[in-house]
Protein backbone atom coordinates (compact mmCIF):
# COMPACT_ATOMS: atom_id res chain seq x y z
CA UNK A 1 0.00 0.00 0.00
CA UNK A 2 1.53 3.67 -0.82
CA UNK A 3 0.49 5.40 1.74
CA UNK A 4 0.84 8.93 0.47
CA UNK A 5 0.40 10.26 -2.77
CA UNK A 6 3.56 9.78 -4.84
CA UNK A 7 3.56 11.09 -8.48
CA UNK A 8 6.46 11.30 -11.49
CA UNK A 9 6.43 12.48 -14.85
CA UNK A 10 7.80 10.49 -18.01
CA UNK A 11 8.29 11.70 -21.44
CA UNK A 12 9.15 9.67 -24.32
CA UNK A 13 9.29 9.83 -28.20
CA UNK A 14 7.86 7.35 -30.83
CA UNK A 15 10.43 4.69 -32.84
CA UNK A 16 10.21 3.47 -36.14
CA UNK A 17 11.33 0.14 -36.99
CA UNK A 18 13.91 -0.45 -39.52
CA UNK A 19 14.29 -4.01 -39.00
CA UNK A 20 10.06 -5.06 -37.52
CA UNK A 21 8.29 -6.82 -35.05
CA UNK A 22 5.96 -8.80 -35.80
CA UNK A 23 4.95 -12.22 -34.51
CA UNK A 24 5.40 -13.75 -30.95
CA UNK A 25 6.37 -16.64 -29.61
CA UNK A 26 4.72 -15.66 -25.92
CA UNK A 27 1.74 -13.52 -26.13
CA UNK A 28 1.52 -12.67 -22.17
CA UNK A 29 4.97 -11.83 -22.07
CA UNK A 30 5.27 -10.38 -25.74
CA UNK A 31 8.60 -11.87 -26.39
CA UNK A 32 9.01 -11.66 -30.82
CA UNK A 33 9.99 -14.65 -32.54
CA UNK A 34 12.72 -11.88 -34.06
CA UNK A 35 15.21 -9.45 -32.70
CA UNK A 36 14.25 -5.67 -34.21
CA UNK A 37 15.67 -2.29 -34.73
CA UNK A 38 14.59 1.20 -34.70
CA UNK A 39 14.83 4.55 -34.88
CA UNK A 40 13.59 6.74 -31.69
CA UNK A 41 12.46 10.53 -33.51
CA UNK A 42 12.66 13.98 -32.46
CA UNK A 43 10.06 16.46 -31.97
CA UNK A 44 6.93 13.44 -31.78
CA UNK A 45 6.45 12.83 -28.07
CA UNK A 46 4.03 11.71 -25.31
CA UNK A 47 4.63 13.11 -21.81
CA UNK A 48 2.29 11.01 -18.91
CA UNK A 49 2.06 11.92 -15.63
CA UNK A 50 1.18 9.42 -13.03
CA UNK A 51 -0.27 9.67 -9.52
CA UNK A 52 -0.65 6.96 -6.81
CA UNK A 53 -3.49 8.30 -4.48
CA UNK A 54 -4.77 5.62 -1.69
CA UNK A 55 -8.02 8.08 -2.16
CA UNK A 56 -8.89 6.23 -5.11
CA UNK A 57 -11.10 3.55 -5.77
CA UNK A 58 -10.23 2.73 -8.77
CA UNK A 59 -7.39 3.84 -11.84
CA UNK A 60 -8.10 6.73 -13.98
CA UNK A 61 -6.62 7.49 -17.27
CA UNK A 62 -6.85 10.92 -18.76
CA UNK A 63 -5.74 11.47 -22.38
CA UNK A 64 -5.40 14.86 -23.94
CA UNK A 65 -8.49 16.19 -22.04
CA UNK A 66 -10.58 12.65 -22.45
CA UNK A 67 -10.99 10.75 -19.63
CA UNK A 68 -10.47 7.09 -21.41
CA UNK A 69 -12.55 3.67 -21.11
CA UNK A 70 -12.53 0.07 -22.61
CA UNK A 71 -9.66 -0.91 -24.24
CA UNK A 72 -7.04 1.99 -23.54
CA UNK A 73 -8.42 2.26 -20.55
CA UNK A 74 -7.98 -1.97 -19.83
CA UNK A 75 -4.50 -1.37 -21.41
CA UNK A 76 -3.63 1.25 -18.89
CA UNK A 77 -5.14 -0.66 -15.66
CA UNK A 78 -3.63 -3.85 -16.76
CA UNK A 79 0.40 -2.06 -17.28
CA UNK A 80 -0.47 -0.43 -13.56
CA UNK A 81 -1.00 -4.28 -12.12
CA UNK A 82 2.46 -5.20 -13.50
CA UNK A 83 4.02 -2.12 -11.99
CA UNK A 84 1.81 -2.89 -8.68
CA UNK A 85 2.89 -6.53 -8.85
CA UNK A 86 6.63 -5.84 -8.87
CA UNK A 87 6.56 -2.77 -6.25
CA UNK A 88 3.95 -4.87 -3.96
CA UNK A 89 1.07 -2.38 -3.32
CA UNK A 90 -2.41 -2.25 -4.82
CA UNK A 91 -3.11 1.75 -4.58
CA UNK A 92 -4.99 3.35 -7.72
CA UNK A 93 -3.75 6.05 -10.05
CA UNK A 94 -4.24 8.81 -11.84
CA UNK A 95 -2.96 8.70 -15.36
CA UNK A 96 -3.11 12.36 -17.23
CA UNK A 97 -1.08 11.76 -21.00
CA UNK A 98 -0.74 14.20 -24.09
CA UNK A 99 0.82 13.30 -27.61
CA UNK A 100 1.54 16.09 -29.39
CA UNK A 101 0.72 14.11 -32.53
CA UNK A 102 -2.57 12.35 -33.53
CA UNK A 103 -3.00 9.31 -31.59
CA UNK A 104 -3.48 5.81 -32.75
CA UNK A 105 -3.14 7.07 -36.74
CA UNK A 106 -0.03 4.91 -37.61
CA UNK A 107 2.58 7.02 -35.69
CA UNK A 108 3.21 4.84 -33.05
CA UNK A 109 1.90 6.39 -30.38
CA UNK A 110 1.17 3.02 -28.13
CA UNK A 111 5.02 3.17 -28.37
CA UNK A 112 5.57 6.23 -27.26
CA UNK A 113 2.87 6.45 -24.86
CA UNK A 114 3.53 2.78 -22.88
CA UNK A 115 7.06 4.10 -22.72
CA UNK A 116 6.24 7.08 -20.84
CA UNK A 117 3.99 5.37 -18.82
CA UNK A 118 6.88 3.12 -17.87
CA UNK A 119 8.69 5.54 -17.24
CA UNK A 120 6.49 7.69 -14.88
CA UNK A 121 4.56 4.59 -13.18
CA UNK A 122 7.78 3.30 -12.06
CA UNK A 123 8.72 6.59 -10.27
CA UNK A 124 5.95 7.23 -9.22
CA UNK A 125 6.32 3.87 -7.30
CA UNK A 126 9.52 4.06 -6.11
CA UNK A 127 11.10 1.35 -8.38
CA UNK A 128 14.20 1.71 -8.66
CA UNK A 129 15.02 -0.30 -12.38
CA UNK A 130 17.71 -0.71 -14.38
CA UNK A 131 17.69 0.18 -18.28
CA UNK A 132 16.77 -3.53 -19.36
CA UNK A 133 14.64 -3.34 -16.55
CA UNK A 134 12.44 -0.47 -17.48
CA UNK A 135 12.60 -2.04 -20.73
CA UNK A 136 11.22 -5.27 -20.19
CA UNK A 137 8.42 -3.31 -18.07
CA UNK A 138 7.81 -1.16 -21.35
CA UNK A 139 7.38 -4.35 -23.49
CA UNK A 140 4.24 -5.34 -21.36
CA UNK A 141 2.55 -2.51 -22.19
CA UNK A 142 3.01 -2.42 -26.07
CA UNK A 143 6.30 -4.35 -27.66
CA UNK A 144 8.23 -1.88 -29.52
CA UNK A 145 7.49 0.68 -26.29
CA UNK A 146 10.40 -1.25 -25.38
CA UNK A 147 12.54 0.64 -27.68
CA UNK A 148 11.06 3.69 -27.49
CA UNK A 149 12.83 4.12 -23.79
CA UNK A 150 16.07 4.88 -25.54
CA UNK A 151 17.35 7.36 -28.01
CA UNK A 152 18.85 6.74 -31.59
CA UNK A 153 19.64 3.54 -33.29
CA UNK A 154 18.08 1.05 -31.00
CA UNK A 155 18.14 -2.86 -30.90
CA UNK A 156 15.90 -4.84 -29.13
CA UNK A 157 17.14 -8.34 -28.77
CA UNK A 158 14.35 -11.17 -28.98
CA UNK A 159 16.03 -13.53 -26.15
CA UNK A 160 15.68 -17.29 -25.85
CA UNK A 161 14.39 -17.32 -22.31
CA UNK A 162 11.03 -18.75 -21.71
CA UNK A 163 10.85 -15.67 -18.31
CA UNK A 164 11.87 -12.93 -20.91
CA UNK A 165 14.67 -11.66 -18.67
CA UNK A 166 17.36 -11.74 -21.97
CA UNK A 167 14.15 -9.93 -23.72
CA UNK A 168 14.83 -6.24 -23.82
CA UNK A 169 15.95 -3.01 -25.85
CA UNK A 170 19.18 -1.43 -25.91
CA UNK A 171 20.36 1.58 -27.65
CA UNK A 172 23.59 1.05 -30.34
CA UNK A 173 24.30 4.74 -31.71
CA UNK A 174 22.93 7.96 -30.11
CA UNK A 175 21.20 10.50 -32.27
CA UNK A 176 24.47 11.88 -32.93
CA UNK A 177 26.21 9.41 -34.49
CA UNK A 178 24.74 10.65 -37.76
CA UNK A 179 23.55 14.15 -37.76
CA UNK A 180 22.43 14.18 -41.50
CA UNK A 181 19.88 11.26 -41.43
CA UNK A 182 16.39 12.62 -42.01
CA UNK A 183 13.03 10.81 -42.17
CA UNK A 184 10.39 12.49 -44.15
CA UNK A 185 7.05 11.27 -43.15
CA UNK A 186 4.53 11.17 -45.64
CA UNK A 187 1.32 11.43 -44.16
CA UNK A 188 -1.12 10.13 -46.48
CA UNK A 189 -5.07 11.42 -46.15
CA UNK A 190 -7.97 9.21 -45.18
CA UNK A 191 -5.20 6.60 -43.58
CA UNK A 192 -7.70 4.65 -42.85
CA UNK A 193 -7.51 3.05 -39.17
CA UNK A 194 -6.64 -0.09 -38.09
CA UNK A 195 -9.13 -2.96 -38.64
CA UNK A 196 -7.80 -5.12 -36.19
CA UNK A 197 -5.03 -4.82 -33.27
CA UNK A 198 -1.51 -5.29 -34.34
CA UNK A 199 -1.16 -8.06 -31.63
CA UNK A 200 -4.08 -9.89 -33.07
CA UNK A 201 -3.13 -9.41 -37.23
CA UNK A 202 0.40 -10.54 -36.26
CA UNK A 203 -0.71 -13.86 -34.79
CA UNK A 204 -2.32 -14.24 -37.93
CA UNK A 205 0.50 -13.95 -39.84
CA UNK A 206 2.61 -16.43 -38.08
CA UNK A 207 -0.21 -18.93 -38.48
CA UNK A 208 -1.28 -18.29 -41.84
CA UNK A 209 1.77 -16.72 -44.06
CA UNK A 210 3.71 -19.19 -46.28
CA UNK A 211 6.60 -16.28 -46.08
CA UNK A 212 6.89 -16.09 -42.47
CA UNK A 213 9.79 -18.72 -41.85
CA UNK A 214 11.77 -17.78 -44.47
CA UNK A 215 11.57 -14.41 -42.95
CA UNK A 216 12.64 -15.23 -39.80
CA UNK A 217 15.45 -16.93 -41.31
CA UNK A 218 16.33 -13.55 -43.33
CA UNK A 219 15.93 -10.87 -40.15
CA UNK A 220 19.24 -11.79 -38.35
CA UNK A 221 21.23 -11.67 -41.36
CA UNK A 222 19.61 -7.72 -42.28
CA UNK A 223 20.36 -6.81 -38.84
CA UNK A 224 24.12 -7.20 -39.19
CA UNK A 225 24.24 -5.33 -42.73
CA UNK A 226 22.38 -2.51 -40.91
CA UNK A 227 24.07 -2.30 -38.19
CA UNK A 228 27.16 -2.35 -40.26
CA UNK A 229 25.62 0.05 -42.86
CA UNK A 230 24.86 2.96 -39.51
CA UNK A 231 28.13 2.25 -37.80
CA UNK A 232 30.03 3.76 -40.97
CA UNK A 233 27.11 6.01 -41.91
CA UNK A 234 26.44 4.04 -45.16
CA UNK A 235 22.97 5.72 -46.36
CA UNK A 236 22.96 3.78 -49.99
CA UNK A 237 23.59 0.41 -47.49
CA UNK A 238 21.16 1.49 -45.04
CA UNK A 239 18.38 2.24 -47.76
CA UNK A 240 18.59 -0.74 -49.69
CA UNK A 241 18.10 -3.07 -46.62
CA UNK A 242 15.50 -0.80 -45.02
CA UNK A 243 13.36 -0.69 -48.38
CA UNK A 244 13.97 -4.82 -48.90
CA UNK A 245 13.17 -5.21 -45.29
CA UNK A 246 9.89 -3.24 -45.40
CA UNK A 247 8.96 -5.14 -48.23
CA UNK A 248 9.69 -8.26 -46.91
CA UNK A 249 7.13 -7.24 -43.99
CA UNK A 250 4.73 -6.41 -46.61
CA UNK A 251 4.63 -9.68 -48.56
CA UNK A 252 4.05 -11.23 -45.34
CA UNK A 253 1.44 -9.17 -44.13
CA UNK A 254 -0.14 -9.14 -47.24
CA UNK A 255 -0.15 -13.01 -47.70
CA UNK A 256 -1.46 -13.50 -44.21
CA UNK A 257 -5.31 -15.31 -44.42
CA UNK A 258 -6.99 -13.04 -44.52
CA UNK A 259 -4.68 -10.85 -46.19
CA UNK A 260 -3.78 -7.50 -44.18
CA UNK A 261 -3.04 -4.49 -46.41
CA UNK A 262 -1.88 -1.39 -44.67
CA UNK A 263 -1.71 0.62 -47.57
CA UNK A 264 -4.07 3.30 -49.80
CA UNK A 265 -2.99 4.42 -53.25
CA UNK A 266 -1.22 7.59 -52.26
CA UNK A 267 1.42 5.31 -49.89
CA UNK A 268 1.45 2.85 -53.04
CA UNK A 269 2.92 5.88 -54.97
CA UNK A 270 5.20 7.78 -52.33
CA UNK A 271 6.99 4.26 -52.82
CA UNK A 272 7.06 4.33 -56.19
CA UNK A 273 8.30 7.97 -56.10
CA UNK A 274 11.03 6.90 -53.84
CA UNK A 275 12.02 4.24 -56.58
CA UNK A 276 12.14 6.44 -58.95
CA UNK A 277 14.46 8.86 -57.31
CA UNK A 278 16.71 6.52 -56.60
CA UNK A 279 17.08 5.24 -59.81
CA UNK A 280 17.03 8.60 -61.79
CA UNK A 281 20.46 9.43 -59.27
CA UNK A 282 22.28 5.60 -60.20
CA UNK A 283 22.17 5.17 -56.39
CA UNK A 284 19.76 4.81 -53.08
CA UNK A 285 19.29 8.24 -51.87
CA UNK A 286 16.61 7.46 -49.89
CA UNK A 287 14.94 4.43 -48.68
CA UNK A 288 11.23 3.79 -47.42
CA UNK A 289 9.48 1.73 -44.39
CA UNK A 290 6.17 1.99 -43.40
CA UNK A 291 4.95 0.08 -39.99
CA UNK A 292 1.15 -1.55 -39.78
CA UNK A 293 -0.24 1.81 -41.23
CA UNK A 294 -0.56 3.79 -44.17
CA UNK A 295 1.96 6.59 -43.64
CA UNK A 296 5.49 6.39 -45.32
CA UNK A 297 8.21 6.60 -43.68
CA UNK A 298 11.27 7.88 -45.83
CA UNK A 299 15.04 8.22 -44.96
CA UNK A 300 17.22 10.12 -46.96
CA UNK A 301 19.96 12.48 -45.91
CA UNK A 302 20.27 16.54 -45.52
CA UNK A 303 21.76 16.71 -49.02
CA UNK A 304 18.67 14.96 -50.75
CA UNK A 305 16.00 16.08 -48.19
CA UNK A 306 14.30 19.20 -49.48
CA UNK A 307 14.04 18.61 -53.14
CA UNK A 308 12.85 14.78 -52.14
CA UNK A 309 10.46 16.71 -49.47
CA UNK A 310 8.84 18.69 -52.46
CA UNK A 311 8.63 15.13 -54.83
CA UNK A 312 6.74 13.78 -51.66
CA UNK A 313 4.70 17.05 -50.94
CA UNK A 314 3.24 16.88 -54.45
CA UNK A 315 2.13 13.22 -54.92
CA UNK A 316 -1.25 12.75 -54.72
CA UNK A 317 -2.93 11.48 -51.77
CA UNK A 318 -0.18 12.89 -49.37
CA UNK A 319 -1.44 15.67 -47.53
CA UNK A 320 1.55 16.84 -45.57
CA UNK A 321 5.36 16.20 -45.22
CA UNK A 322 6.84 16.51 -41.95
CA UNK A 323 10.92 16.56 -41.56
CA UNK A 324 12.01 14.60 -38.64
CA UNK A 325 15.88 13.05 -37.33
CA UNK A 326 16.80 10.96 -34.76
CA UNK A 327 16.13 12.06 -31.35
CA UNK A 328 16.47 11.18 -27.44
CA UNK A 329 15.34 8.83 -25.38
CA UNK A 330 12.76 9.07 -22.69
CA UNK A 331 13.52 11.05 -19.29
CA UNK A 332 11.81 12.09 -16.41
CA UNK A 333 9.75 15.24 -16.14
CA UNK A 334 10.10 17.77 -13.37
CA UNK A 335 6.77 19.29 -13.40
CA UNK A 336 3.44 18.41 -15.35
CA UNK A 337 3.93 19.59 -18.49
CA UNK A 338 8.44 20.11 -18.70
P1 LIG B 1 -0.44 3.97 -33.03
O1 LIG B 1 0.04 3.79 -34.43
O2 LIG B 1 -0.65 5.40 -32.69
O3 LIG B 1 0.47 3.24 -32.05
P2 LIG B 1 -2.37 1.98 -32.16
O4 LIG B 1 -3.82 1.83 -32.54
O5 LIG B 1 -1.45 0.83 -32.36
O6 LIG B 1 -1.87 3.27 -32.96
O7 LIG B 1 -2.24 2.42 -30.64
C1 LIG B 1 -3.04 3.45 -30.14
C2 LIG B 1 -3.42 3.07 -28.71
O8 LIG B 1 -2.25 3.23 -27.86
C3 LIG B 1 -4.44 4.01 -28.09
O9 LIG B 1 -5.75 3.61 -28.41
C4 LIG B 1 -4.16 3.86 -26.61
O10 LIG B 1 -4.72 2.65 -26.13
C5 LIG B 1 -2.64 3.69 -26.60
N1 LIG B 1 -2.00 5.00 -26.34
C6 LIG B 1 -1.73 5.98 -27.22
N2 LIG B 1 -1.15 7.04 -26.62
C7 LIG B 1 -1.04 6.70 -25.32
C8 LIG B 1 -0.51 7.37 -24.17
N3 LIG B 1 0.03 8.57 -24.27
N4 LIG B 1 -0.57 6.73 -22.97
C9 LIG B 1 -1.10 5.49 -22.88
N5 LIG B 1 -1.62 4.80 -23.93
C10 LIG B 1 -1.58 5.40 -25.12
Amino acid sequence: MVRRPTEAGYEAAPNIALVKYWGVRDEDLGLPYNSSLSVTLNHLRSRTWVQFDPTLTEDRFLLGRDEQTDGPLRSVVEFLDEVRALGRFETHAFVRSENNFQTASGLASSASGFAALAGAASLAAGLKLSPPALSRLARLGSGSACRSLFGGFVEWRAGTRADGRDCFARPLFPARHWPGLVDLVALVKDAPTKPIRSAVAMQRTVATSPLYAQRLREVPRRIRAMKRAIAVRDAPALFDRTMEECDSFRSVCESTEPTLDYLVPASRRVLAEVRAANEENGTSVAGYTHDAGAHIHVFTTTTHSARLRRRLGAVPGVEKVLVLSPGPGGRPLRRWGR
